[in-house]
């Protein structure tokens, strides 16, 4: 009787806890610098989690390592709030014992404190832009917002001239054009050991109290562009990089704002139960009667800040603290089926396998298989299955569309009752 109730009370608490974060590791050699960066400890600061998230994609390490962990509050982020269990960053000195961050300021702490991470940055967005002297109630010594924040001047270490090194990464950041010239870099010393009882709580200061140098890059939440925030904040990583020595590529041109932009608001895919696969940057905010299992249905996201909910019978998909689509289920029983259906497009025969998408210019058919096809806006009298007729963009009602443009559509597959897969009819504009 005791283990079932020890049994039951660890699933509970388990269950209680903030979803475990992701960490990914681009290394080249372990005798080389290593850089660990840690976004989103606070789920409403956006810049703090799609930077990290950018470098995860699109960076590739030529030498130097790097720790990159994009979404360290995962149930704060989905909510869009700075903390629901409380202010993580409050909870490095002391911590309850049944604290829904314990599991996660424990792994925090023990990452920090790996004798391989010579670097922490803890990324935010914060109020306003801090200035040293006060000008007015934005500008001034209280605000957070376009800052590399420091607890103390130096720690003993080969990179513990803090205010040195934060000094140099502004210098270099300033130097590049800035979208406007009052989002200007300055540094703000804390001086938390005297003056700041609040930051001995932080997770820079626990990093520093153990001779670690860590610093905070706030970018401001009175910038509202998540595009402007996203550059400014891997700028001053890349500061941090160079002065590490750790070499990186881009695959991008990081003062190509549009660049940039387009690749932020790049959501990727989601694939379900390996037998649909969706576009996330174009798709519709509800997406009804999607066959899916009862339960136990498997998603695989591309993009790394990706996480779904089920909450009243529904799916949300979150990218980052931006939710995307609500998923409406109707059940089915699926089976996964590596087939490939045979469909004439624009007068040339192809086959398609299952979970993915055919590109259609003008018209297409679906030939006769051993599944039931059905595409979700069309219908035709007397027909069961919708194959073996050709069908034009005109053909099928736009209310149905997957995505917000009215250009892709759904052809489901059935067996026996059982859905076994989908394809995504994607009409090209014209
Ligand atoms: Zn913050």
């Amino acid at each position: 009787m005791k283990s079932i109730l020890f049994l039951f009370i660890s699933f509970i608490y388990l269950f209680a806890s903030n979803t475990p974060f992701d960490i990914y590791k681009k290394e080249t050699n372990p005798q080389e610098h290593t850089l660990l960066i840690i976004g989103g400890i606070h789920g409403d600061e956006p810049g703090g989690f799609f930077a990290p998230a950018f470098l995860e994609s699109y960076y590739k390490i030529k030498s130097g390592n790097l720790w990159i962990i994009p979404n360290v509050n995962v149930d704060s982020i989905i909510a869009n709030n700075r903390g629901i269990y409380g202010d993580m960053n409050r909870k490095f000195n002391t911590i309850d014992k049944n604290d829904k961050d314990i599991l996660t300021v424990n792994r925090l702490k023990e990452l920090v404190l790996e004798k391989r991470v010579d670097l922490v940055l803890n990324l935010h967005d914060g109020f306003g832009f801090y200035r040293d002297v006060y000008e007015d109630a934005v500008f001034n010594p209280n605000s957070w917002g376009q800052a590399t924040i420091i607890d103390q001047e130096k720690i003993e270490d080969k990179f513990g001239n803090l205010s040195q090194i934060a000094n140099q990464v502004n210098t270099n950041l300033n130097k590049d054009k800035l979208f406007a010239h009052f989002h200007v870099f300055n540094v703000k010393n804390t001086q938390t050991k005297e003056k700041d009882e609040q930051m001995r709580q932080s997770l820079t200061f626990f990093a520093v109290s153990n001779n670690k140098p860590a610093f905070a890059i706030e970018t401001s939440k009175n910038i509202t562009d998540l595009t402007y925030k996203v550059i400014y904040q891997l700028k001053s990583i890349e500061e941090f990089m160079n002065i590490m020595d750790i070499k990186f590529e881009r695959e991008f041109d990081i003062n190509n704002y549009e660049d940039v932009k387009s690749k932020v608001y790049d959501f990727g895919k989601v694939t379900i139960n390996n037998n649909i696969t969706l576009d996330l940057s174009d798709i519709r905010n509800s997406v009804k009667f999607l066959p899916l299992k009862k339960d136990g249905n498997k998603f695989e996201f591309s993009h790394t800040l990706a996480k779904f909910k089920f909450i009243e019978n529904r799916y949300e998909i979150y990218i980052g603290n931006i939710k995307v689509c609500d998923l409406m289920p109707q059940i089915f029983d699926i089976v996964e089926s590596p087939n490939k259906i045979k469909m004439i497009v624009d007068g040339k025969e192809i086959e398609i396998p299952f979970s993915s998408q055919v590109d259609i210019k003008n018209d297409f058919k679906i030939l006769k298989s051993d599944f039931r096809a059905n595409i979700i806006g069309f219908s035709k009298n007397g027909v069961d299955s919708e194959d073996d007729i050709l069908i034009k963009k005109d053909d099928i009602q736009d209310v149905y569309s997957l995505d917000t443009n009215q250009s892709k559509y759904r052809a489901e597959f059935y067996k026996d009752g059982k859905f076994v897969g989908m394809i995504v009819l994607n009409f090209l504009k014209k």
